[in-house]
């Protein structure tokens, strides 16, 4: 690996006599790993490596083809960088016990934090994940649509936007947008794209962020600070300034000496590093900060509260549909044009709010579209662990078949297959509805998240949970 020079020049003060084995590990190969989501999947791997910060992560020996595992677009997994999985210690020692909490994910596409705040935060909190650039909130909603979890709502907001929601959260994660240097075995634009410039560009763009969102965590708060980078300046320098200038202090974590994370190189903050010569990973930085209890908020937190710019309104959905959803009464269902979703009833006002103020991309569950008298299921509420399966038959696909779906072609299921809107699995794992009509079933699956590749094995190598 062809390092630059002024990276070279930066770090090797920085590493001191680690400088070589860093180096060299650089040149390893990636480990690869995943983390379960037990709300679909809950037997452990028993012959996998297990990521010892993280109780649903695994390491996998090679790199599968995860495109090919229907189990990986049913949302039972995701294939997440071991080191950020840290983000699981953060959370269970700064919020162990709270319960009704509000989290925002304040950077969150793909969704990797974002689907482990999920697995961590019990139904009685809410997971509001934001992320600025459209395209990429896109995606991150169909991760966290996949994850399954009713208690979230996905933004598409600028920092300053969401900082308006004065004292709202109990917990901010910013997993700022960073220099990457974690990333460069693993990602070669990572390593073209460094330059000295976007260090110092990185770093003042990640103090304006945590400078804008201040407002909206409550006095008392937490803030996670993450980054995938090893310079100081975006990391040690960066949480001194959040000190200094927001009047934060630093919360310290309990760490397993077997884990091999290595603290602060610059100063003596409690921040937390993970090096790819020390620990099974890429490389990672993360520390906490608390936000003073007295501090007082500084911005008004003011709704527009006019209902054209809520994102639909909360009306009566008949009971046959309201059905489709386990636990139904303690949701509410809002309608948007013929589209009708399901928000966790407790969560109803904070929804209303922050559609009044925010982007909305999605959120809770999308439970499907009134046609007439036609109600056609989303397939939201498929991929959602509150879906009523006693609504819908279900059919068992096999992995050719499963694969034929996800790449949204037209299947046609045997003779005593149900006719109608038919819940289709594998593994007994729902992958999306289909519409049976006898002689073919048309595919609801989502047309932007369908398979592309028309490169398919014939069998299947690449299904990770069969053991
Ligand atoms: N947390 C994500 C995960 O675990 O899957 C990864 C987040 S990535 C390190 C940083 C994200 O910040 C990117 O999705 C990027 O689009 C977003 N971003 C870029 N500029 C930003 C800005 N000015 N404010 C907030 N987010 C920004």
């Amino acid at each position: 690996m062809n390092l630059p020079p002024q990276f070279i020049e930066r770090t090797k003060p920085l590493l001191g006599e680690e400088w070589d084995a860093f180096e060299n590990a650089l040149t390893e190969e990636t480990p690869i790993s995943i983390r379960l989501n037990s709300m679909k999947y809950n037997q452990p791997l028993k012959n996998n490596e297990r990521v010892g910060w993280c109780h649903t992560g695994y390491y996998l020996p090679k790199r599968p083809k995860f495109t090919f595992d229907p189990l990986f677009h049913a949302g039972c997994y995701y294939p997440q960088e071991a080191s950020s999985m840290f983000v699981e210690q953060a959370f269970r020692q700064c919020m162990a016990n709270k319960d009704g909490l509000k989290v925002l994910d304040l950077c969150a596409a793909p969704g990797g934090k974002s689907t482990l705040l999920m697995s961590l935060l019990s139904d009685n909190s809410l997971l509001v994940s934001n992320e600025v650039i459209r395209s990429r909130a896109n995606i991150l909603s169909e991760n966290i649509t996949k994850w399954g979890k009713a208690n979230n709502i996905v933004t598409n907001n600028d920092p300053s936007e969401i900082g308006k929601l004065t004292s709202f959260f109990d917990l901010i994660l910013v997993d700022a947008p960073c220099s990457g240097e974690g990333m460069f075995r693993k990602d070669e634009t990572a390593l073209s794209e460094w330059s000295e410039a976007n260090v110092q560009l990185c770093k003042e763009r990640q103090q304006r962020i945590v400078a804008d969102i201040w407002n909206a965590l409550k006095p008392g708060g937490m803030l996670i600070y993450s980054t995938c980078t090893y310079n100081a300046d975006e990391n040690e320098d960066n949480v001194l300034w959040f000190c200094e200038n927001l009047g934060a202090s630093p919360i310290e974590l309990a760490i397993v000496e077997s884990w091999n994370i290595t603290g602060a190189l610059k100063g003596n903050l409690p921040v937390y590093r993970f090096l790819p010569h020390k620990t099974k990973g890429e490389g990672f930085f993360l520390a906490v900060i608390q936000k003073n209890a007295d501090e007082e908020p500084t911005g008004n937190l003011k709704t527009k509260n006019k209902s054209k710019d809520r994102k639909g309104k909360k009306t009566q959905l008949d009971g046959i549909y309201k059905d489709y959803i386990l636990n139904s009464a303690n949701y509410a269902f809002f309608q948007e044009n013929d589209n009708w979703k399901a928000i966790p009833e407790q969560f109803a006002a904070e929804y209303e709010m922050v559609s009044s103020m925010l982007r909305v991309v999605s959120g809770g569950v999308q439970l499907g579209t009134l046609k007439g008298k036609d109600f056609i299921p989303a397939h939201s509420l498929a991929m959602s662990s509150e879906i009523n399966k006693e609504t819908f038959p279900s059919y068992e696909l096999d992995w050719k078949t499963a694969i034929a779906y996800l790449r949204k072609e037209t299947i046609v299921l045997d003779h005593s297959a149900p006719k109608g809107y038919v819940l289709v699995c594998y593994m007994n794992v729902p992958l999306g509805f289909v519409k049976n009509i006898g002689n073919r079933a048309n595919n609801l699956y989502p047309q932007e998240w369908r398979i592309r590749t028309s490169n398919i094995p014939d069998i299947s190598e690449d299904v990770i949970l069969r053991q």
